[in-house]
């Protein structure tokens, strides 16, 4: 090989590397649901980028070209301007549902047990939020859009608590079985024994 191939492949190696690092760091910066204020009608929508497009163009331009890939509100608002990319340009983590999530339960205690949340395990051991009514559901199951409004009103419940909760939601025949365990055990008699 000549110095002038072996220059060559040196230069073509660093440009592949830079094309490539930009376009996975873009990709990452992007990916995932996002939950942004619609400028519409001032209320939240849940919206994903198009982030392989966005890496596509940075890779190659350098510049960040953002698109929506879907919202919560289309179809019906379809051709609107996507005015709403600009929070995301502006704040690309701080909008993201797991940041949001994250943030929301960061050094709460659990409603019922009194036990820290902790760090969220996302898929195995999901943590849940109860209403005022007493109603407990994990938080993946509520529609990223309607996630601020829940936190304002909800309360943080911790995974073993929600299982818990949602066992006894299903199988009301425990419940009974135990509040007449714990009436038994209320009217037995004091015990006059001596050990
Ligand atoms: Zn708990």
């Amino acid at each position: 090989m000549t110095i002038w191939a072996f220059t060559g492949s040196v230069v073509l190696a660093i440009a592949a590397y830079v094309i490539l690092s930009g376009f996975l760091t873009t990709y990452r910066k992007y990916r995932g649901l996002r939950v942004i204020t619609c400028p519409e009608n001032l209320e939240s929508s849940s919206v994903r980028v198009d982030a392989l497009r966005a890496a596509q163009w940075a890779a190659v331009s350098g510049d960040t070209v953002l698109r929506l890939r879907s919202c919560s509100r289309w179809p019906e608002m379809a051709g609107c301007g996507q005015e709403c990319l600009s929070q995301i340009m502006a704040a690309p983590e701080g909008c993201a549902v797991s940041a949001i999530v994250t943030s929301w339960y960061d050094g709460k205690v659990c409603v019922y047990c009194n036990q820290p949340i902790g760090p969220i395990v996302w898929h195995e051991r999901p943590p849940a939020v109860r209403s005022a009514e007493g109603v407990t559901r994990e938080w993946k199951d509520i529609p990223a859009e309607q996630l601020p409004a829940v936190f304002r009103t909800h309360q943080p419940v911790c995974f073993n608590c929600s299982l818990t909760e949602g066992f006894l939601r299903t199988h009301p025949d425990m419940v009974v079985s135990r509040g007449r365990t714990a009436e038994t055990q209320h009217t037995l008699a004091p015990s006059s024994g001596v050990y």
